[in-house]
């Protein structure tokens, strides 16, 4: 690429226009009723945006809209056409990376780079599942009797109400786009309040791929547009992506509204376990894998591995390492293609992050290195890694979910202490093991009661499985199946046709 051709991100965020208004029925409509609010940016240098709470009026007539679009068109659209119709709009959205990257660089801070990245792997997912949807077959027959014939089928649900954070804005949007829609749903889409204009846009990009109108609606809003969505007689399934103490609002909420099937996909502790028979790989290269995983996206990942249990032969030395690694991670303007780590992502993450910190220290953990204050940048939400060794699951910064660039560290002597330790959580994503032992690793994963576990390795460390896994939270992390061809079926329902002969 010359020099010439490297985009300004600057000048492209200055003239980028999103409007902030519910985008339902194909197209951008002023919102009926509801507020507005102001988003300032986490940068803290930018002109704040504008957008509107959806209200109870606008969440009706998304699900109208959608409603009209399952039965008028998308249901009854054959395989191969719903499949060209997603194929073409994963296409689009690679087109547009750039403009969904600028979208979640402006709302939280996430760096440029990095969110062109993620633009792409929300396409990826769509395709994922265009791909997918003539390959899970519908049902099969069941053993009758010569007078009877019994098949049993898999619907689409009808209308997908789906509720997304906003650490990943547009890859959770495509998440719960791809298997919705490939499984013959229509959905109403309510991305974070803190970050609503990436799936603002992938609703107008599907609009202009052609998908029919309807098919997908998004909602801005904060809480008491979710909860509208929530109880809505009118949706069919709620798949929620959240902290664990708002899915059990939702729960509650389905309970005494409209009773629908949800998925939950919630908040995680979720643990490193280092055994020192891992030394040969050298100390340097594993801090640095570490550091890597637990402070991906500033830890504002469900399944970062914010509680590292190291075997107690290797724990000193590995502190040490633990600090060089997590030292060098610089912080940057968001804007800059260069930047790995911008601020987290508003005032309020910040000073909920620094409150755990403060906890940490006043609890009795040893801190090591203070993200606190951080030098070189400007006056934005910004927090370098930190690191307490010492920590014990008694401690908050041991037991909850921080959501912030804040490692916990803690001893172990076997493995059945490091299971005990590991397993002593209210939660159950993730879990990593650092073993050569295939005996101990096999061990581990059957004692782990988490949905996915990786050996060796960290986040990021290889492509792994891509899309195709998928996997159920364990404990208040949440339940049903997302990912994979697996996480297809979560937007089927079953159902049983019998005929007498
Ligand atoms: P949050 O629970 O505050 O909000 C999530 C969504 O729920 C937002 O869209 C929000 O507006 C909406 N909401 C808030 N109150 C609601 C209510 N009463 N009814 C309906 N909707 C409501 O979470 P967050 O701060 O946006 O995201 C961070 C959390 O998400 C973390 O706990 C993280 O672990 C979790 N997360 C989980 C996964 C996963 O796959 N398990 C993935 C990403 C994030």
């Amino acid at each position: 690429m010359t020099k010439d051709s490297v985009p300004d991100w600057h000048s492209r965020a200055a003239g980028l226009q999103v409007a902030g208004q519910p985008f339902i029925d194909g197209a951008s409509r002023s919102s009926q009723g509801g507020s507005a609010r102001s988003l300032s940016s986490p940068t803290g240098d930018r002109e704040p945006y504008q957008v509107f709470d959806s209200s109870d009026t606008d969440v009706s007539t998304a699900v109208a809209a959608a409603r009209n679009a399952f039965d008028s068109a998308w249901q009854a659209m054959g395989p191969a056409e719903r499949k060209r119709h997603l194929l073409t709009f994963a296409n689009a959205i690679d087109a547009n990376a750039d403009t969904l990257a600028l979208c979640d660089c402006l709302d939280v801070g996430k760096p440029i780079a990095n969110a062109q990245g993620e633009a792409h792997v929300a396409a990826a997912f769509i395709r994922y599942y265009a791909e997918a949807l003539d390959k899970v077959y519908s049902g099969h027959a069941v053993p009758t009797g010569q007078t009877a014939m019994e098949w049993q089928m898999l619907r689409p649900r009808g209308v997908v109400g789906a509720i997304t954070p906003w650490n990943f804005p547009v890859i959770n949007a495509g998440l719960k786009a791809g298997p919705a829609l490939a499984a013959g749903n229509t959905l109403v889409l309510k991305p974070s309040e803190l970050s609503p204009r990436s799936t603002l846009e992938l609703a107008r990009i599907a609009t202009e791929a052609g998908l029919p109108d309807g098919v997908i609606n998004v909602i801005p809003g904060g809480a008491a547009t979710g909860e509208a969505l929530v109880e809505h007689a009118g949706v069919d399934l709620l798949t929620f992506t959240g902290s664990t103490q708002t899915g059990k609002q939702v729960v509650r909420a389905i309970g005494t509204s409209s009773i629908k099937p949800v998925l939950l996909e919630c908040g995680g502790k979720s643990p490193e376990i280092l055994f020192a028979d891992m030394a040969e790989l050298g100390l340097e290269e594993i801090a640095s894998a570490i550091v890597r995983g637990a402070f991906w996206n500033l830890g504002q990942v469900c399944v970062a591995r914010t509680r590292l249990l190291v075997q107690q032969e290797m724990y000193d030395s590995l502190l040490d390492a633990l600090v060089g690694a997590a030292t060098e991670l610089p912080l940057g303007d968001p804007l800059d293609t260069a930047t790995l780590f911008g601020p987290l992502a508003s005032a309020q993450q910040l000073a909920m992050v620094s409150g755990y910190i403060e906890s940490g220290v006043a609890e009795g953990a040893r801190l090591l290195l203070d993200g606190r204050n951080p030098q070189g940048v400007g006056a934005g939400c910004y927090l370098g890694a930190t690191l307490f060794a010492d920590v014990t699951n008694s401690m908050r910064i041991g037991r909850q979910e921080i959501f912030g660039p804040v490692l916990s560290v803690m001893p172990f002597t076997d493995e059945g202490h490091a299971l005990q330790l590991a397993n002593d959580s209210d939660y159950g994503l993730a879990a990593s093991v650092w073993t050569r032992d295939i005996g101990r690793a096999k061990r581990m994963a059957d004692g782990l009661q988490v949905g996915k576990v990786r050996i060796i390795g960290s986040l990021n460390a290889a492509e792994g499985a891509g899309m195709g896994h998928s996997a159920e939270p364990c404990g208040q992390s949440g339940y049903g199946v997302e990912g994979g061809t697996d996480g297809l079926r979560s937007y089927l329902r079953k159902q049983s046709v019998e005929y007498v002969l």
